[in-house]
């Protein structure tokens, strides 16, 4: 009898972009999105990392119906609106961010998750609009503030309406800060443009994962402005780690500790 090849379903399948090893889905989620065989990360969905995050049954999502239209009726390759329901069938949700309040270790707090698979993590006027619903959620109810990022930066099919919201999250997060609630950023990879430029950058406590790309422009376009070449490794969490940018890179299998022991001192909690 001969044997028919069987066709390997690669929507079960994950590569590891490091090492080359094929890890199976369920393996991979299991292992907190880190390859099984090299210890790579892998990029984690907006909800793998608030299950990860935070106590399990705790989270409960806040501003899930906000979100963006299509204000300057905007078509790159494909139309804007085109682009918006493809990402929101791909992620099952309606933004780059999913927000809302939980506990982390017994601490109650505001918690915000991006997801680089819904159009590259990009901020658009909704994106801005439900972190600044958050943040001030997180200062009336004086809950510390925990924000996880993951993003190109700005969405530019929203143009000025997507580039004010970095005004809108630092503003709300100066309001925060008044009232001496503490704000904990977790940037992941990437996180660039205009996110780390705002709200990303701006916590009382910056912490990277490992060998995140963190950074503003590109390397090419800042090599091109300042016609240097850039050192290797610059923008990636252990760069700006040595060069004062980041308080601390957590793996993610110590981050909830490490997070809840932060947020413990910060709070005064014992
Ligand atoms: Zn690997």
């Amino acid at each position: 009898m001969l044997l028919k090849k069987k066709k390997i379903d690669k929507s079960y399948w994950n590569k590891c972009k490091k090492c080359g090893e094929l890890i199976y889905n369920d393996d991979l989620i299991e292992n907190l999105s880190i390859c099984t065989s090299c210890g790579a990360y892998f990029r984690m969905g907006a909800k793998e990392r608030i299950d990860m995050l935070c106590d399990s049954n705790s989270f409960r999502e806040i501003n899930r119906s906000v979100k963006s239209s299509d204000p300057l009726e905007f078509t790159d390759l494909i139309p804007y609106r085109e682009r918006l329901a493809k990402s929101r069938q791909k992620c099952g949700m309606e933004e780059s961010v999913i927000t809302g309040i939980a506990s982390i270790d017994d601490i109650a707090v505001a918690v915000g998750a991006m997801d680089f698979g819904f159009m590259g993590g990009s901020m658009g006027y909704a994106t801005g609009e439900k972190l600044v619903r958050l943040i001030e959620y997180a200062t009336k109810k004086k809950r510390a503030l925990v924000i996880v990022s993951a993003s190109g930066g700005a969405r530019m099919q929203e143009g000025a309406l997507s580039l004010i919201q970095m005004a809108r999250t630092a503003a709300a997060l100066s309001r925060l800060a008044e009232h001496q609630i503490p704000y904990i950023s977790i940037m992941t990879d990437p996180t660039t443009g205009g996110v780390a430029a705002s709200f990303a950058m701006l916590g009382d406590i910056n912490i990277a994962e490992p060998a995140a790309l963190i950074g503003f422009a590109g390397p090419r376009v800042i090599e091109d402005t300042i016609g240097h070449k850039l050192p290797k490794e610059f923008q990636r969490s252990e760069f700006l780690l040595e060069h004062g940018f980041l308080d601390a890179i957590v793996g993610r299998r110590e981050l909830k500790s490490k997070v809840a022991s932060i947020l413990k001192i910060l709070l005064h909690k014992k």
